[in-house]
């Protein structure tokens, strides 16, 4: 059995606010040496185009092409991936596809307007964006399920072009994120990565055109390089490392929740597992089966030094302070183990996405539940959201007068135009005022 010790803490004690201060704390790493690459590498792509993302390509995934066209591969390419898998991965694939474009067709938004009584009309046009480019990590795992997270959204909004980007170190394709593509409406795939896709897509180059927004997770230099360019093209988020908080009755198999708990932490050395529970003896539980579960885990070195650094166990007095604490968190993923989750939503205000109940493993919804798995990390789920359509729509305000409208509202504009001290706006809005 592992040595492995996990941090307890007790929601009824002072100290318990600072200590979770501390607990939560991850700065995104601002590397100088990392920030002193990804700076050459978007100076060089903007000027030198495709001769130096081929550089880069050579370079940091270990290739060696001559020329951009080698890394694009077409629609047909991507259809032959997904025509050649084998028949349960297809249908998994498909299913998983059907389900996330069927929850997101639910998020499109539409344009509206109204008319008021002297005929004006005031109201909303939604429109999709022409092109976005959607960033799929490559560099030490292959990510079908982000393709599809991604790119659907896109699609659905009805995108006019999905260009994605994807390293292939050593030059490896991986058929089922390719596929994935083929499904998620993906017109071009280029097999670049790290800071040079990024910059590609935000400057465009001869052969990669520049898209108007760039989606998608990856490593400090994918992040650090989307952070720059920001302003000339829009982005999602920049996402810190995964985080799972559970919360508990103490009735849940305590297999079950440690291995949602570990489902997060074989992501990264960073990610971030919390149970809370009223029931201490449950903690207990809980803790002795992830020390039996942990050395039969394929990937243990990372979720034993995760679990190590940043997992907590917490003891509360009820569920109304665990629904405290958990708003405190806004995690990413909040899973609601308890009998009745539906009354314990009403208190939850802060979290990317909710799983409700003993049956929902957090896994489900990284998958194929229908829900974006793109969500807001370290605490930003206060104030942002899941990826959605609504973040490859875009809105532009609709404002049509009639003559009488004009003239009436023309007189508030121009009051408050010359109070501001700006003449010629209130004498375009007073030429419209009808005289006598
Ligand atoms: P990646 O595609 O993000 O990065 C690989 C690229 O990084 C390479 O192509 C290379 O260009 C660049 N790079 C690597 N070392 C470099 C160096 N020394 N100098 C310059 N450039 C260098 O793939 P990854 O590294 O596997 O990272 C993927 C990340 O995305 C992980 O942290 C993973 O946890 C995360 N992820 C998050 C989600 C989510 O939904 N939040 C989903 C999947 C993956």
């Amino acid at each position: 059995m592992s040595e492995l010790k996990i941090q307890r803490f007790d929601a009824s004690q002072d100290d318990f606010g600072p200590a979770l201060d501390r607990l939560l704390a991850w700065e995104s790493v601002s590397d100088d040496r990392v920030n002193g690459i990804v700076d050459e590498v978007l100076a060089r792509v903007r000027t030198e185009g495709d001769a130096a993302v081929v550089e880069y390509s050579n370079r940091f995934d270990r290739l060696s092409v001559s020329s951009m066209a080698e890394l694009e591969l077409g629609r047909e390419r991507l259809q032959q991936a997904l025509d050649n898998l084998p028949a349960p991965q297809r249908r998994a694939l498909e299913e998983a596809a059907e389900r996330v474009r069927r929850y997101h067709e639910r998020q499109k938004g539409e344009s509206w307007s109204y008319t008021e009584a002297d005929g004006t009309l005031l109201g909303q046009q939604v429109t999709p964006m022409d092109r976005v480019g959607i960033y799929v990590p490559g560099g030490k795992a292959a990510y079908p399920s982000s393709v599809l997270m991604n790119a659907m959204p896109a699609q659905v909004a009805g995108v006019g072009e999905i260009i994605m980007v994807v390293p292939t170190p050593g030059g490896v394709l991986n058929e089922l994120v390719l596929a994935s593509a083929a499904l998620a409406g993906v017109d071009r795939v280029f097999c670049i990565g790290g800071a040079q896709a990024v910059a590609a897509l935000a400057y465009g180059t001869e052969t990669v055109p520049r898209v108007d927004k760039i989606v998608g997770p990856g490593n400090i230099f994918v992040a650090t390089a989307k952070k720059a360019v920001f302003g000339l093209v829009g982005i999602d988020m920049i996402a810190g490392p995964s985080e799972i908080l559970v919360v508990c009755d103490g009735k849940t198999d305590p297999d079950w929740v440690a291995m949602d708990l570990f489902s997060q932490a074989e992501h990264d050395e960073d990610a971030q597992s919390i149970l809370i529970s009223p029931d201490a003896d449950y903690l207990d539980r809980v803790e002795q089966s992830m020390l039996r579960l942990l050395p039969t885990m394929e990937r243990r070195e990372i979720i034993e030094i995760s679990l190590r650094n940043r997992a907590a166990l917490i003891k509360v007095a009820d569920l109304d302070q665990a629904a405290e604490v958990a708003n405190r968190v806004a995690p990413e993923h909040l899973e609601l183990s308890v009998e009745d989750p539906q009354a314990m939503l009403a208190q939850i205000r802060h979290a990317g996405a909710i799983f409700m109940g003993r049956y929902t493993a957090e896994s489900l919804g990284d998958y194929c539940a229908g829900p974006n798995h793109v969500l807001p990390t370290s605490g930003t789920a206060r104030f942002s959201s899941p990826l959605g359509v609504y973040d490859f729509q875009k809105r532009s305000s609709l404002i049509q007068f009639s003559a009488d409208g004009a003239s009436e509202l023309g007189e508030v504009a121009s009051i408050l135009a010359r109070g501001e001290g700006l003449t010629a706006h209130a004498r375009s809005a007073e030429y419209r005022i009808k005289k006598g």
